[in-house]
């Protein structure tokens, strides 16, 4: 059943599994709760690093200003608003559903002198607390995934985006190689919860990561969804073989 019907009969994929539309969020909310502390040690250790070079990816294609500001939705601990700083971009708001991913982000960014140019807002992609038109740039990477309502979410980062402003979407997404699969399968269902049980100290959370990836739109499918939401030039670049891609949009 597609996301949208499902959503009509009150239910949503969590994972693999079904949960009722108004659970999902306090789901998501307990996952990240629990991998917070340990959220940034367990990126690098579960990608080798190679999230780095997707993050790259994503600012190389964003281009930095300092007369832009950006938005980073589901910022979490706040990875992207230091790169985007660290390029030149201009002042940055990190939102997050989670309060403690952002007080993780904000004492570290605390701990490595500040930065009065990020600030950190709790608030939930499907309500954004921006006005219209505000923003130049609107990031979300590795977070659209976890949020209940896809499409609601995609209109509300076009509403605060400024005319002329420019949406990107770092995610995980379809790998374009079939030999890749059993691997990345056995990385996903094995490896995956493995290190969160030993690293992490909670197998379940990796467990919906993995699960997750598998049931978030294709390439293509968050192409047409984008464009349902009103985004114009919609393009993607696949990284790693599909295993993450990039989604670009405009508002014009
Ligand atoms: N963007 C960061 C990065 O790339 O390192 C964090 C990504 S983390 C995998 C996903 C983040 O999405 C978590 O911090 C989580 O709290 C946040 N999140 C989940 N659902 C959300 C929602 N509905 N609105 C805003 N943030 C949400």
């Amino acid at each position: 059943m597609n996301d949208d019907r499902k959503i009509r009969d009150g239910v949503t994929d969590f994972g693999f599994d079904e949960v009722p539309v108004a659970e999902k969020a306090a789901r998501v909310r307990d996952v990240f709760d629990s991998v917070a502390r340990n959220y940034d040690r367990m990126n690098d250790l579960m990608s080798l690093g190679v999230h780095r070079i997707w993050k790259d990816a994503l600012m190389d294609w964003l281009l930095p200003r300092p007369s832009q500001r950006l938005l980073d939705v589901a910022g979490g601990t706040g990875d992207i608003a230091r790169r985007w700083r660290r390029r030149g971009g201009g002042p940055v708001t990190v939102c997050d559903i989670n309060a403690e991913m952002i007080g993780v982000g904000r004492d570290r960014l605390a701990q490595a002198g500040g930065d009065a140019g990020i600030d950190w807002v709790v608030g939930d992609a499907e309500a954004l607390p921006l006005a219209d038109r505000s923003v130049e740039r609107v990031t979300i990477a590795f977070g659209l995934r976890n949020v209940t309502r896809i499409d609601a979410a995609l209109a509300e980062m076009r509403r605060v985006l400024k005319p002329g402003g420019r949406f990107l979407c770092l995610e995980f997404s379809r790998p374009t190689q079939p030999w890749l699969d059993p691997v990345y399968d056995a990385y996903s269902f094995r490896v995956l919860p493995w290190l969160g049980r030993v690293v992490a100290k909670d197998e379940d959370a990796y467990r919906y990561l993995a699960e997750s990836i598998r049931r978030f739109p294709d390439q293509q499918e968050l192409c047409e969804r984008m464009r349902r939401a009103g985004f114009e030039k919609v393009a993607w670049r696949n990284l790693s073989a599909g295993i993450a891609a990039i989604h670009s949009g405009w508002r014009l």
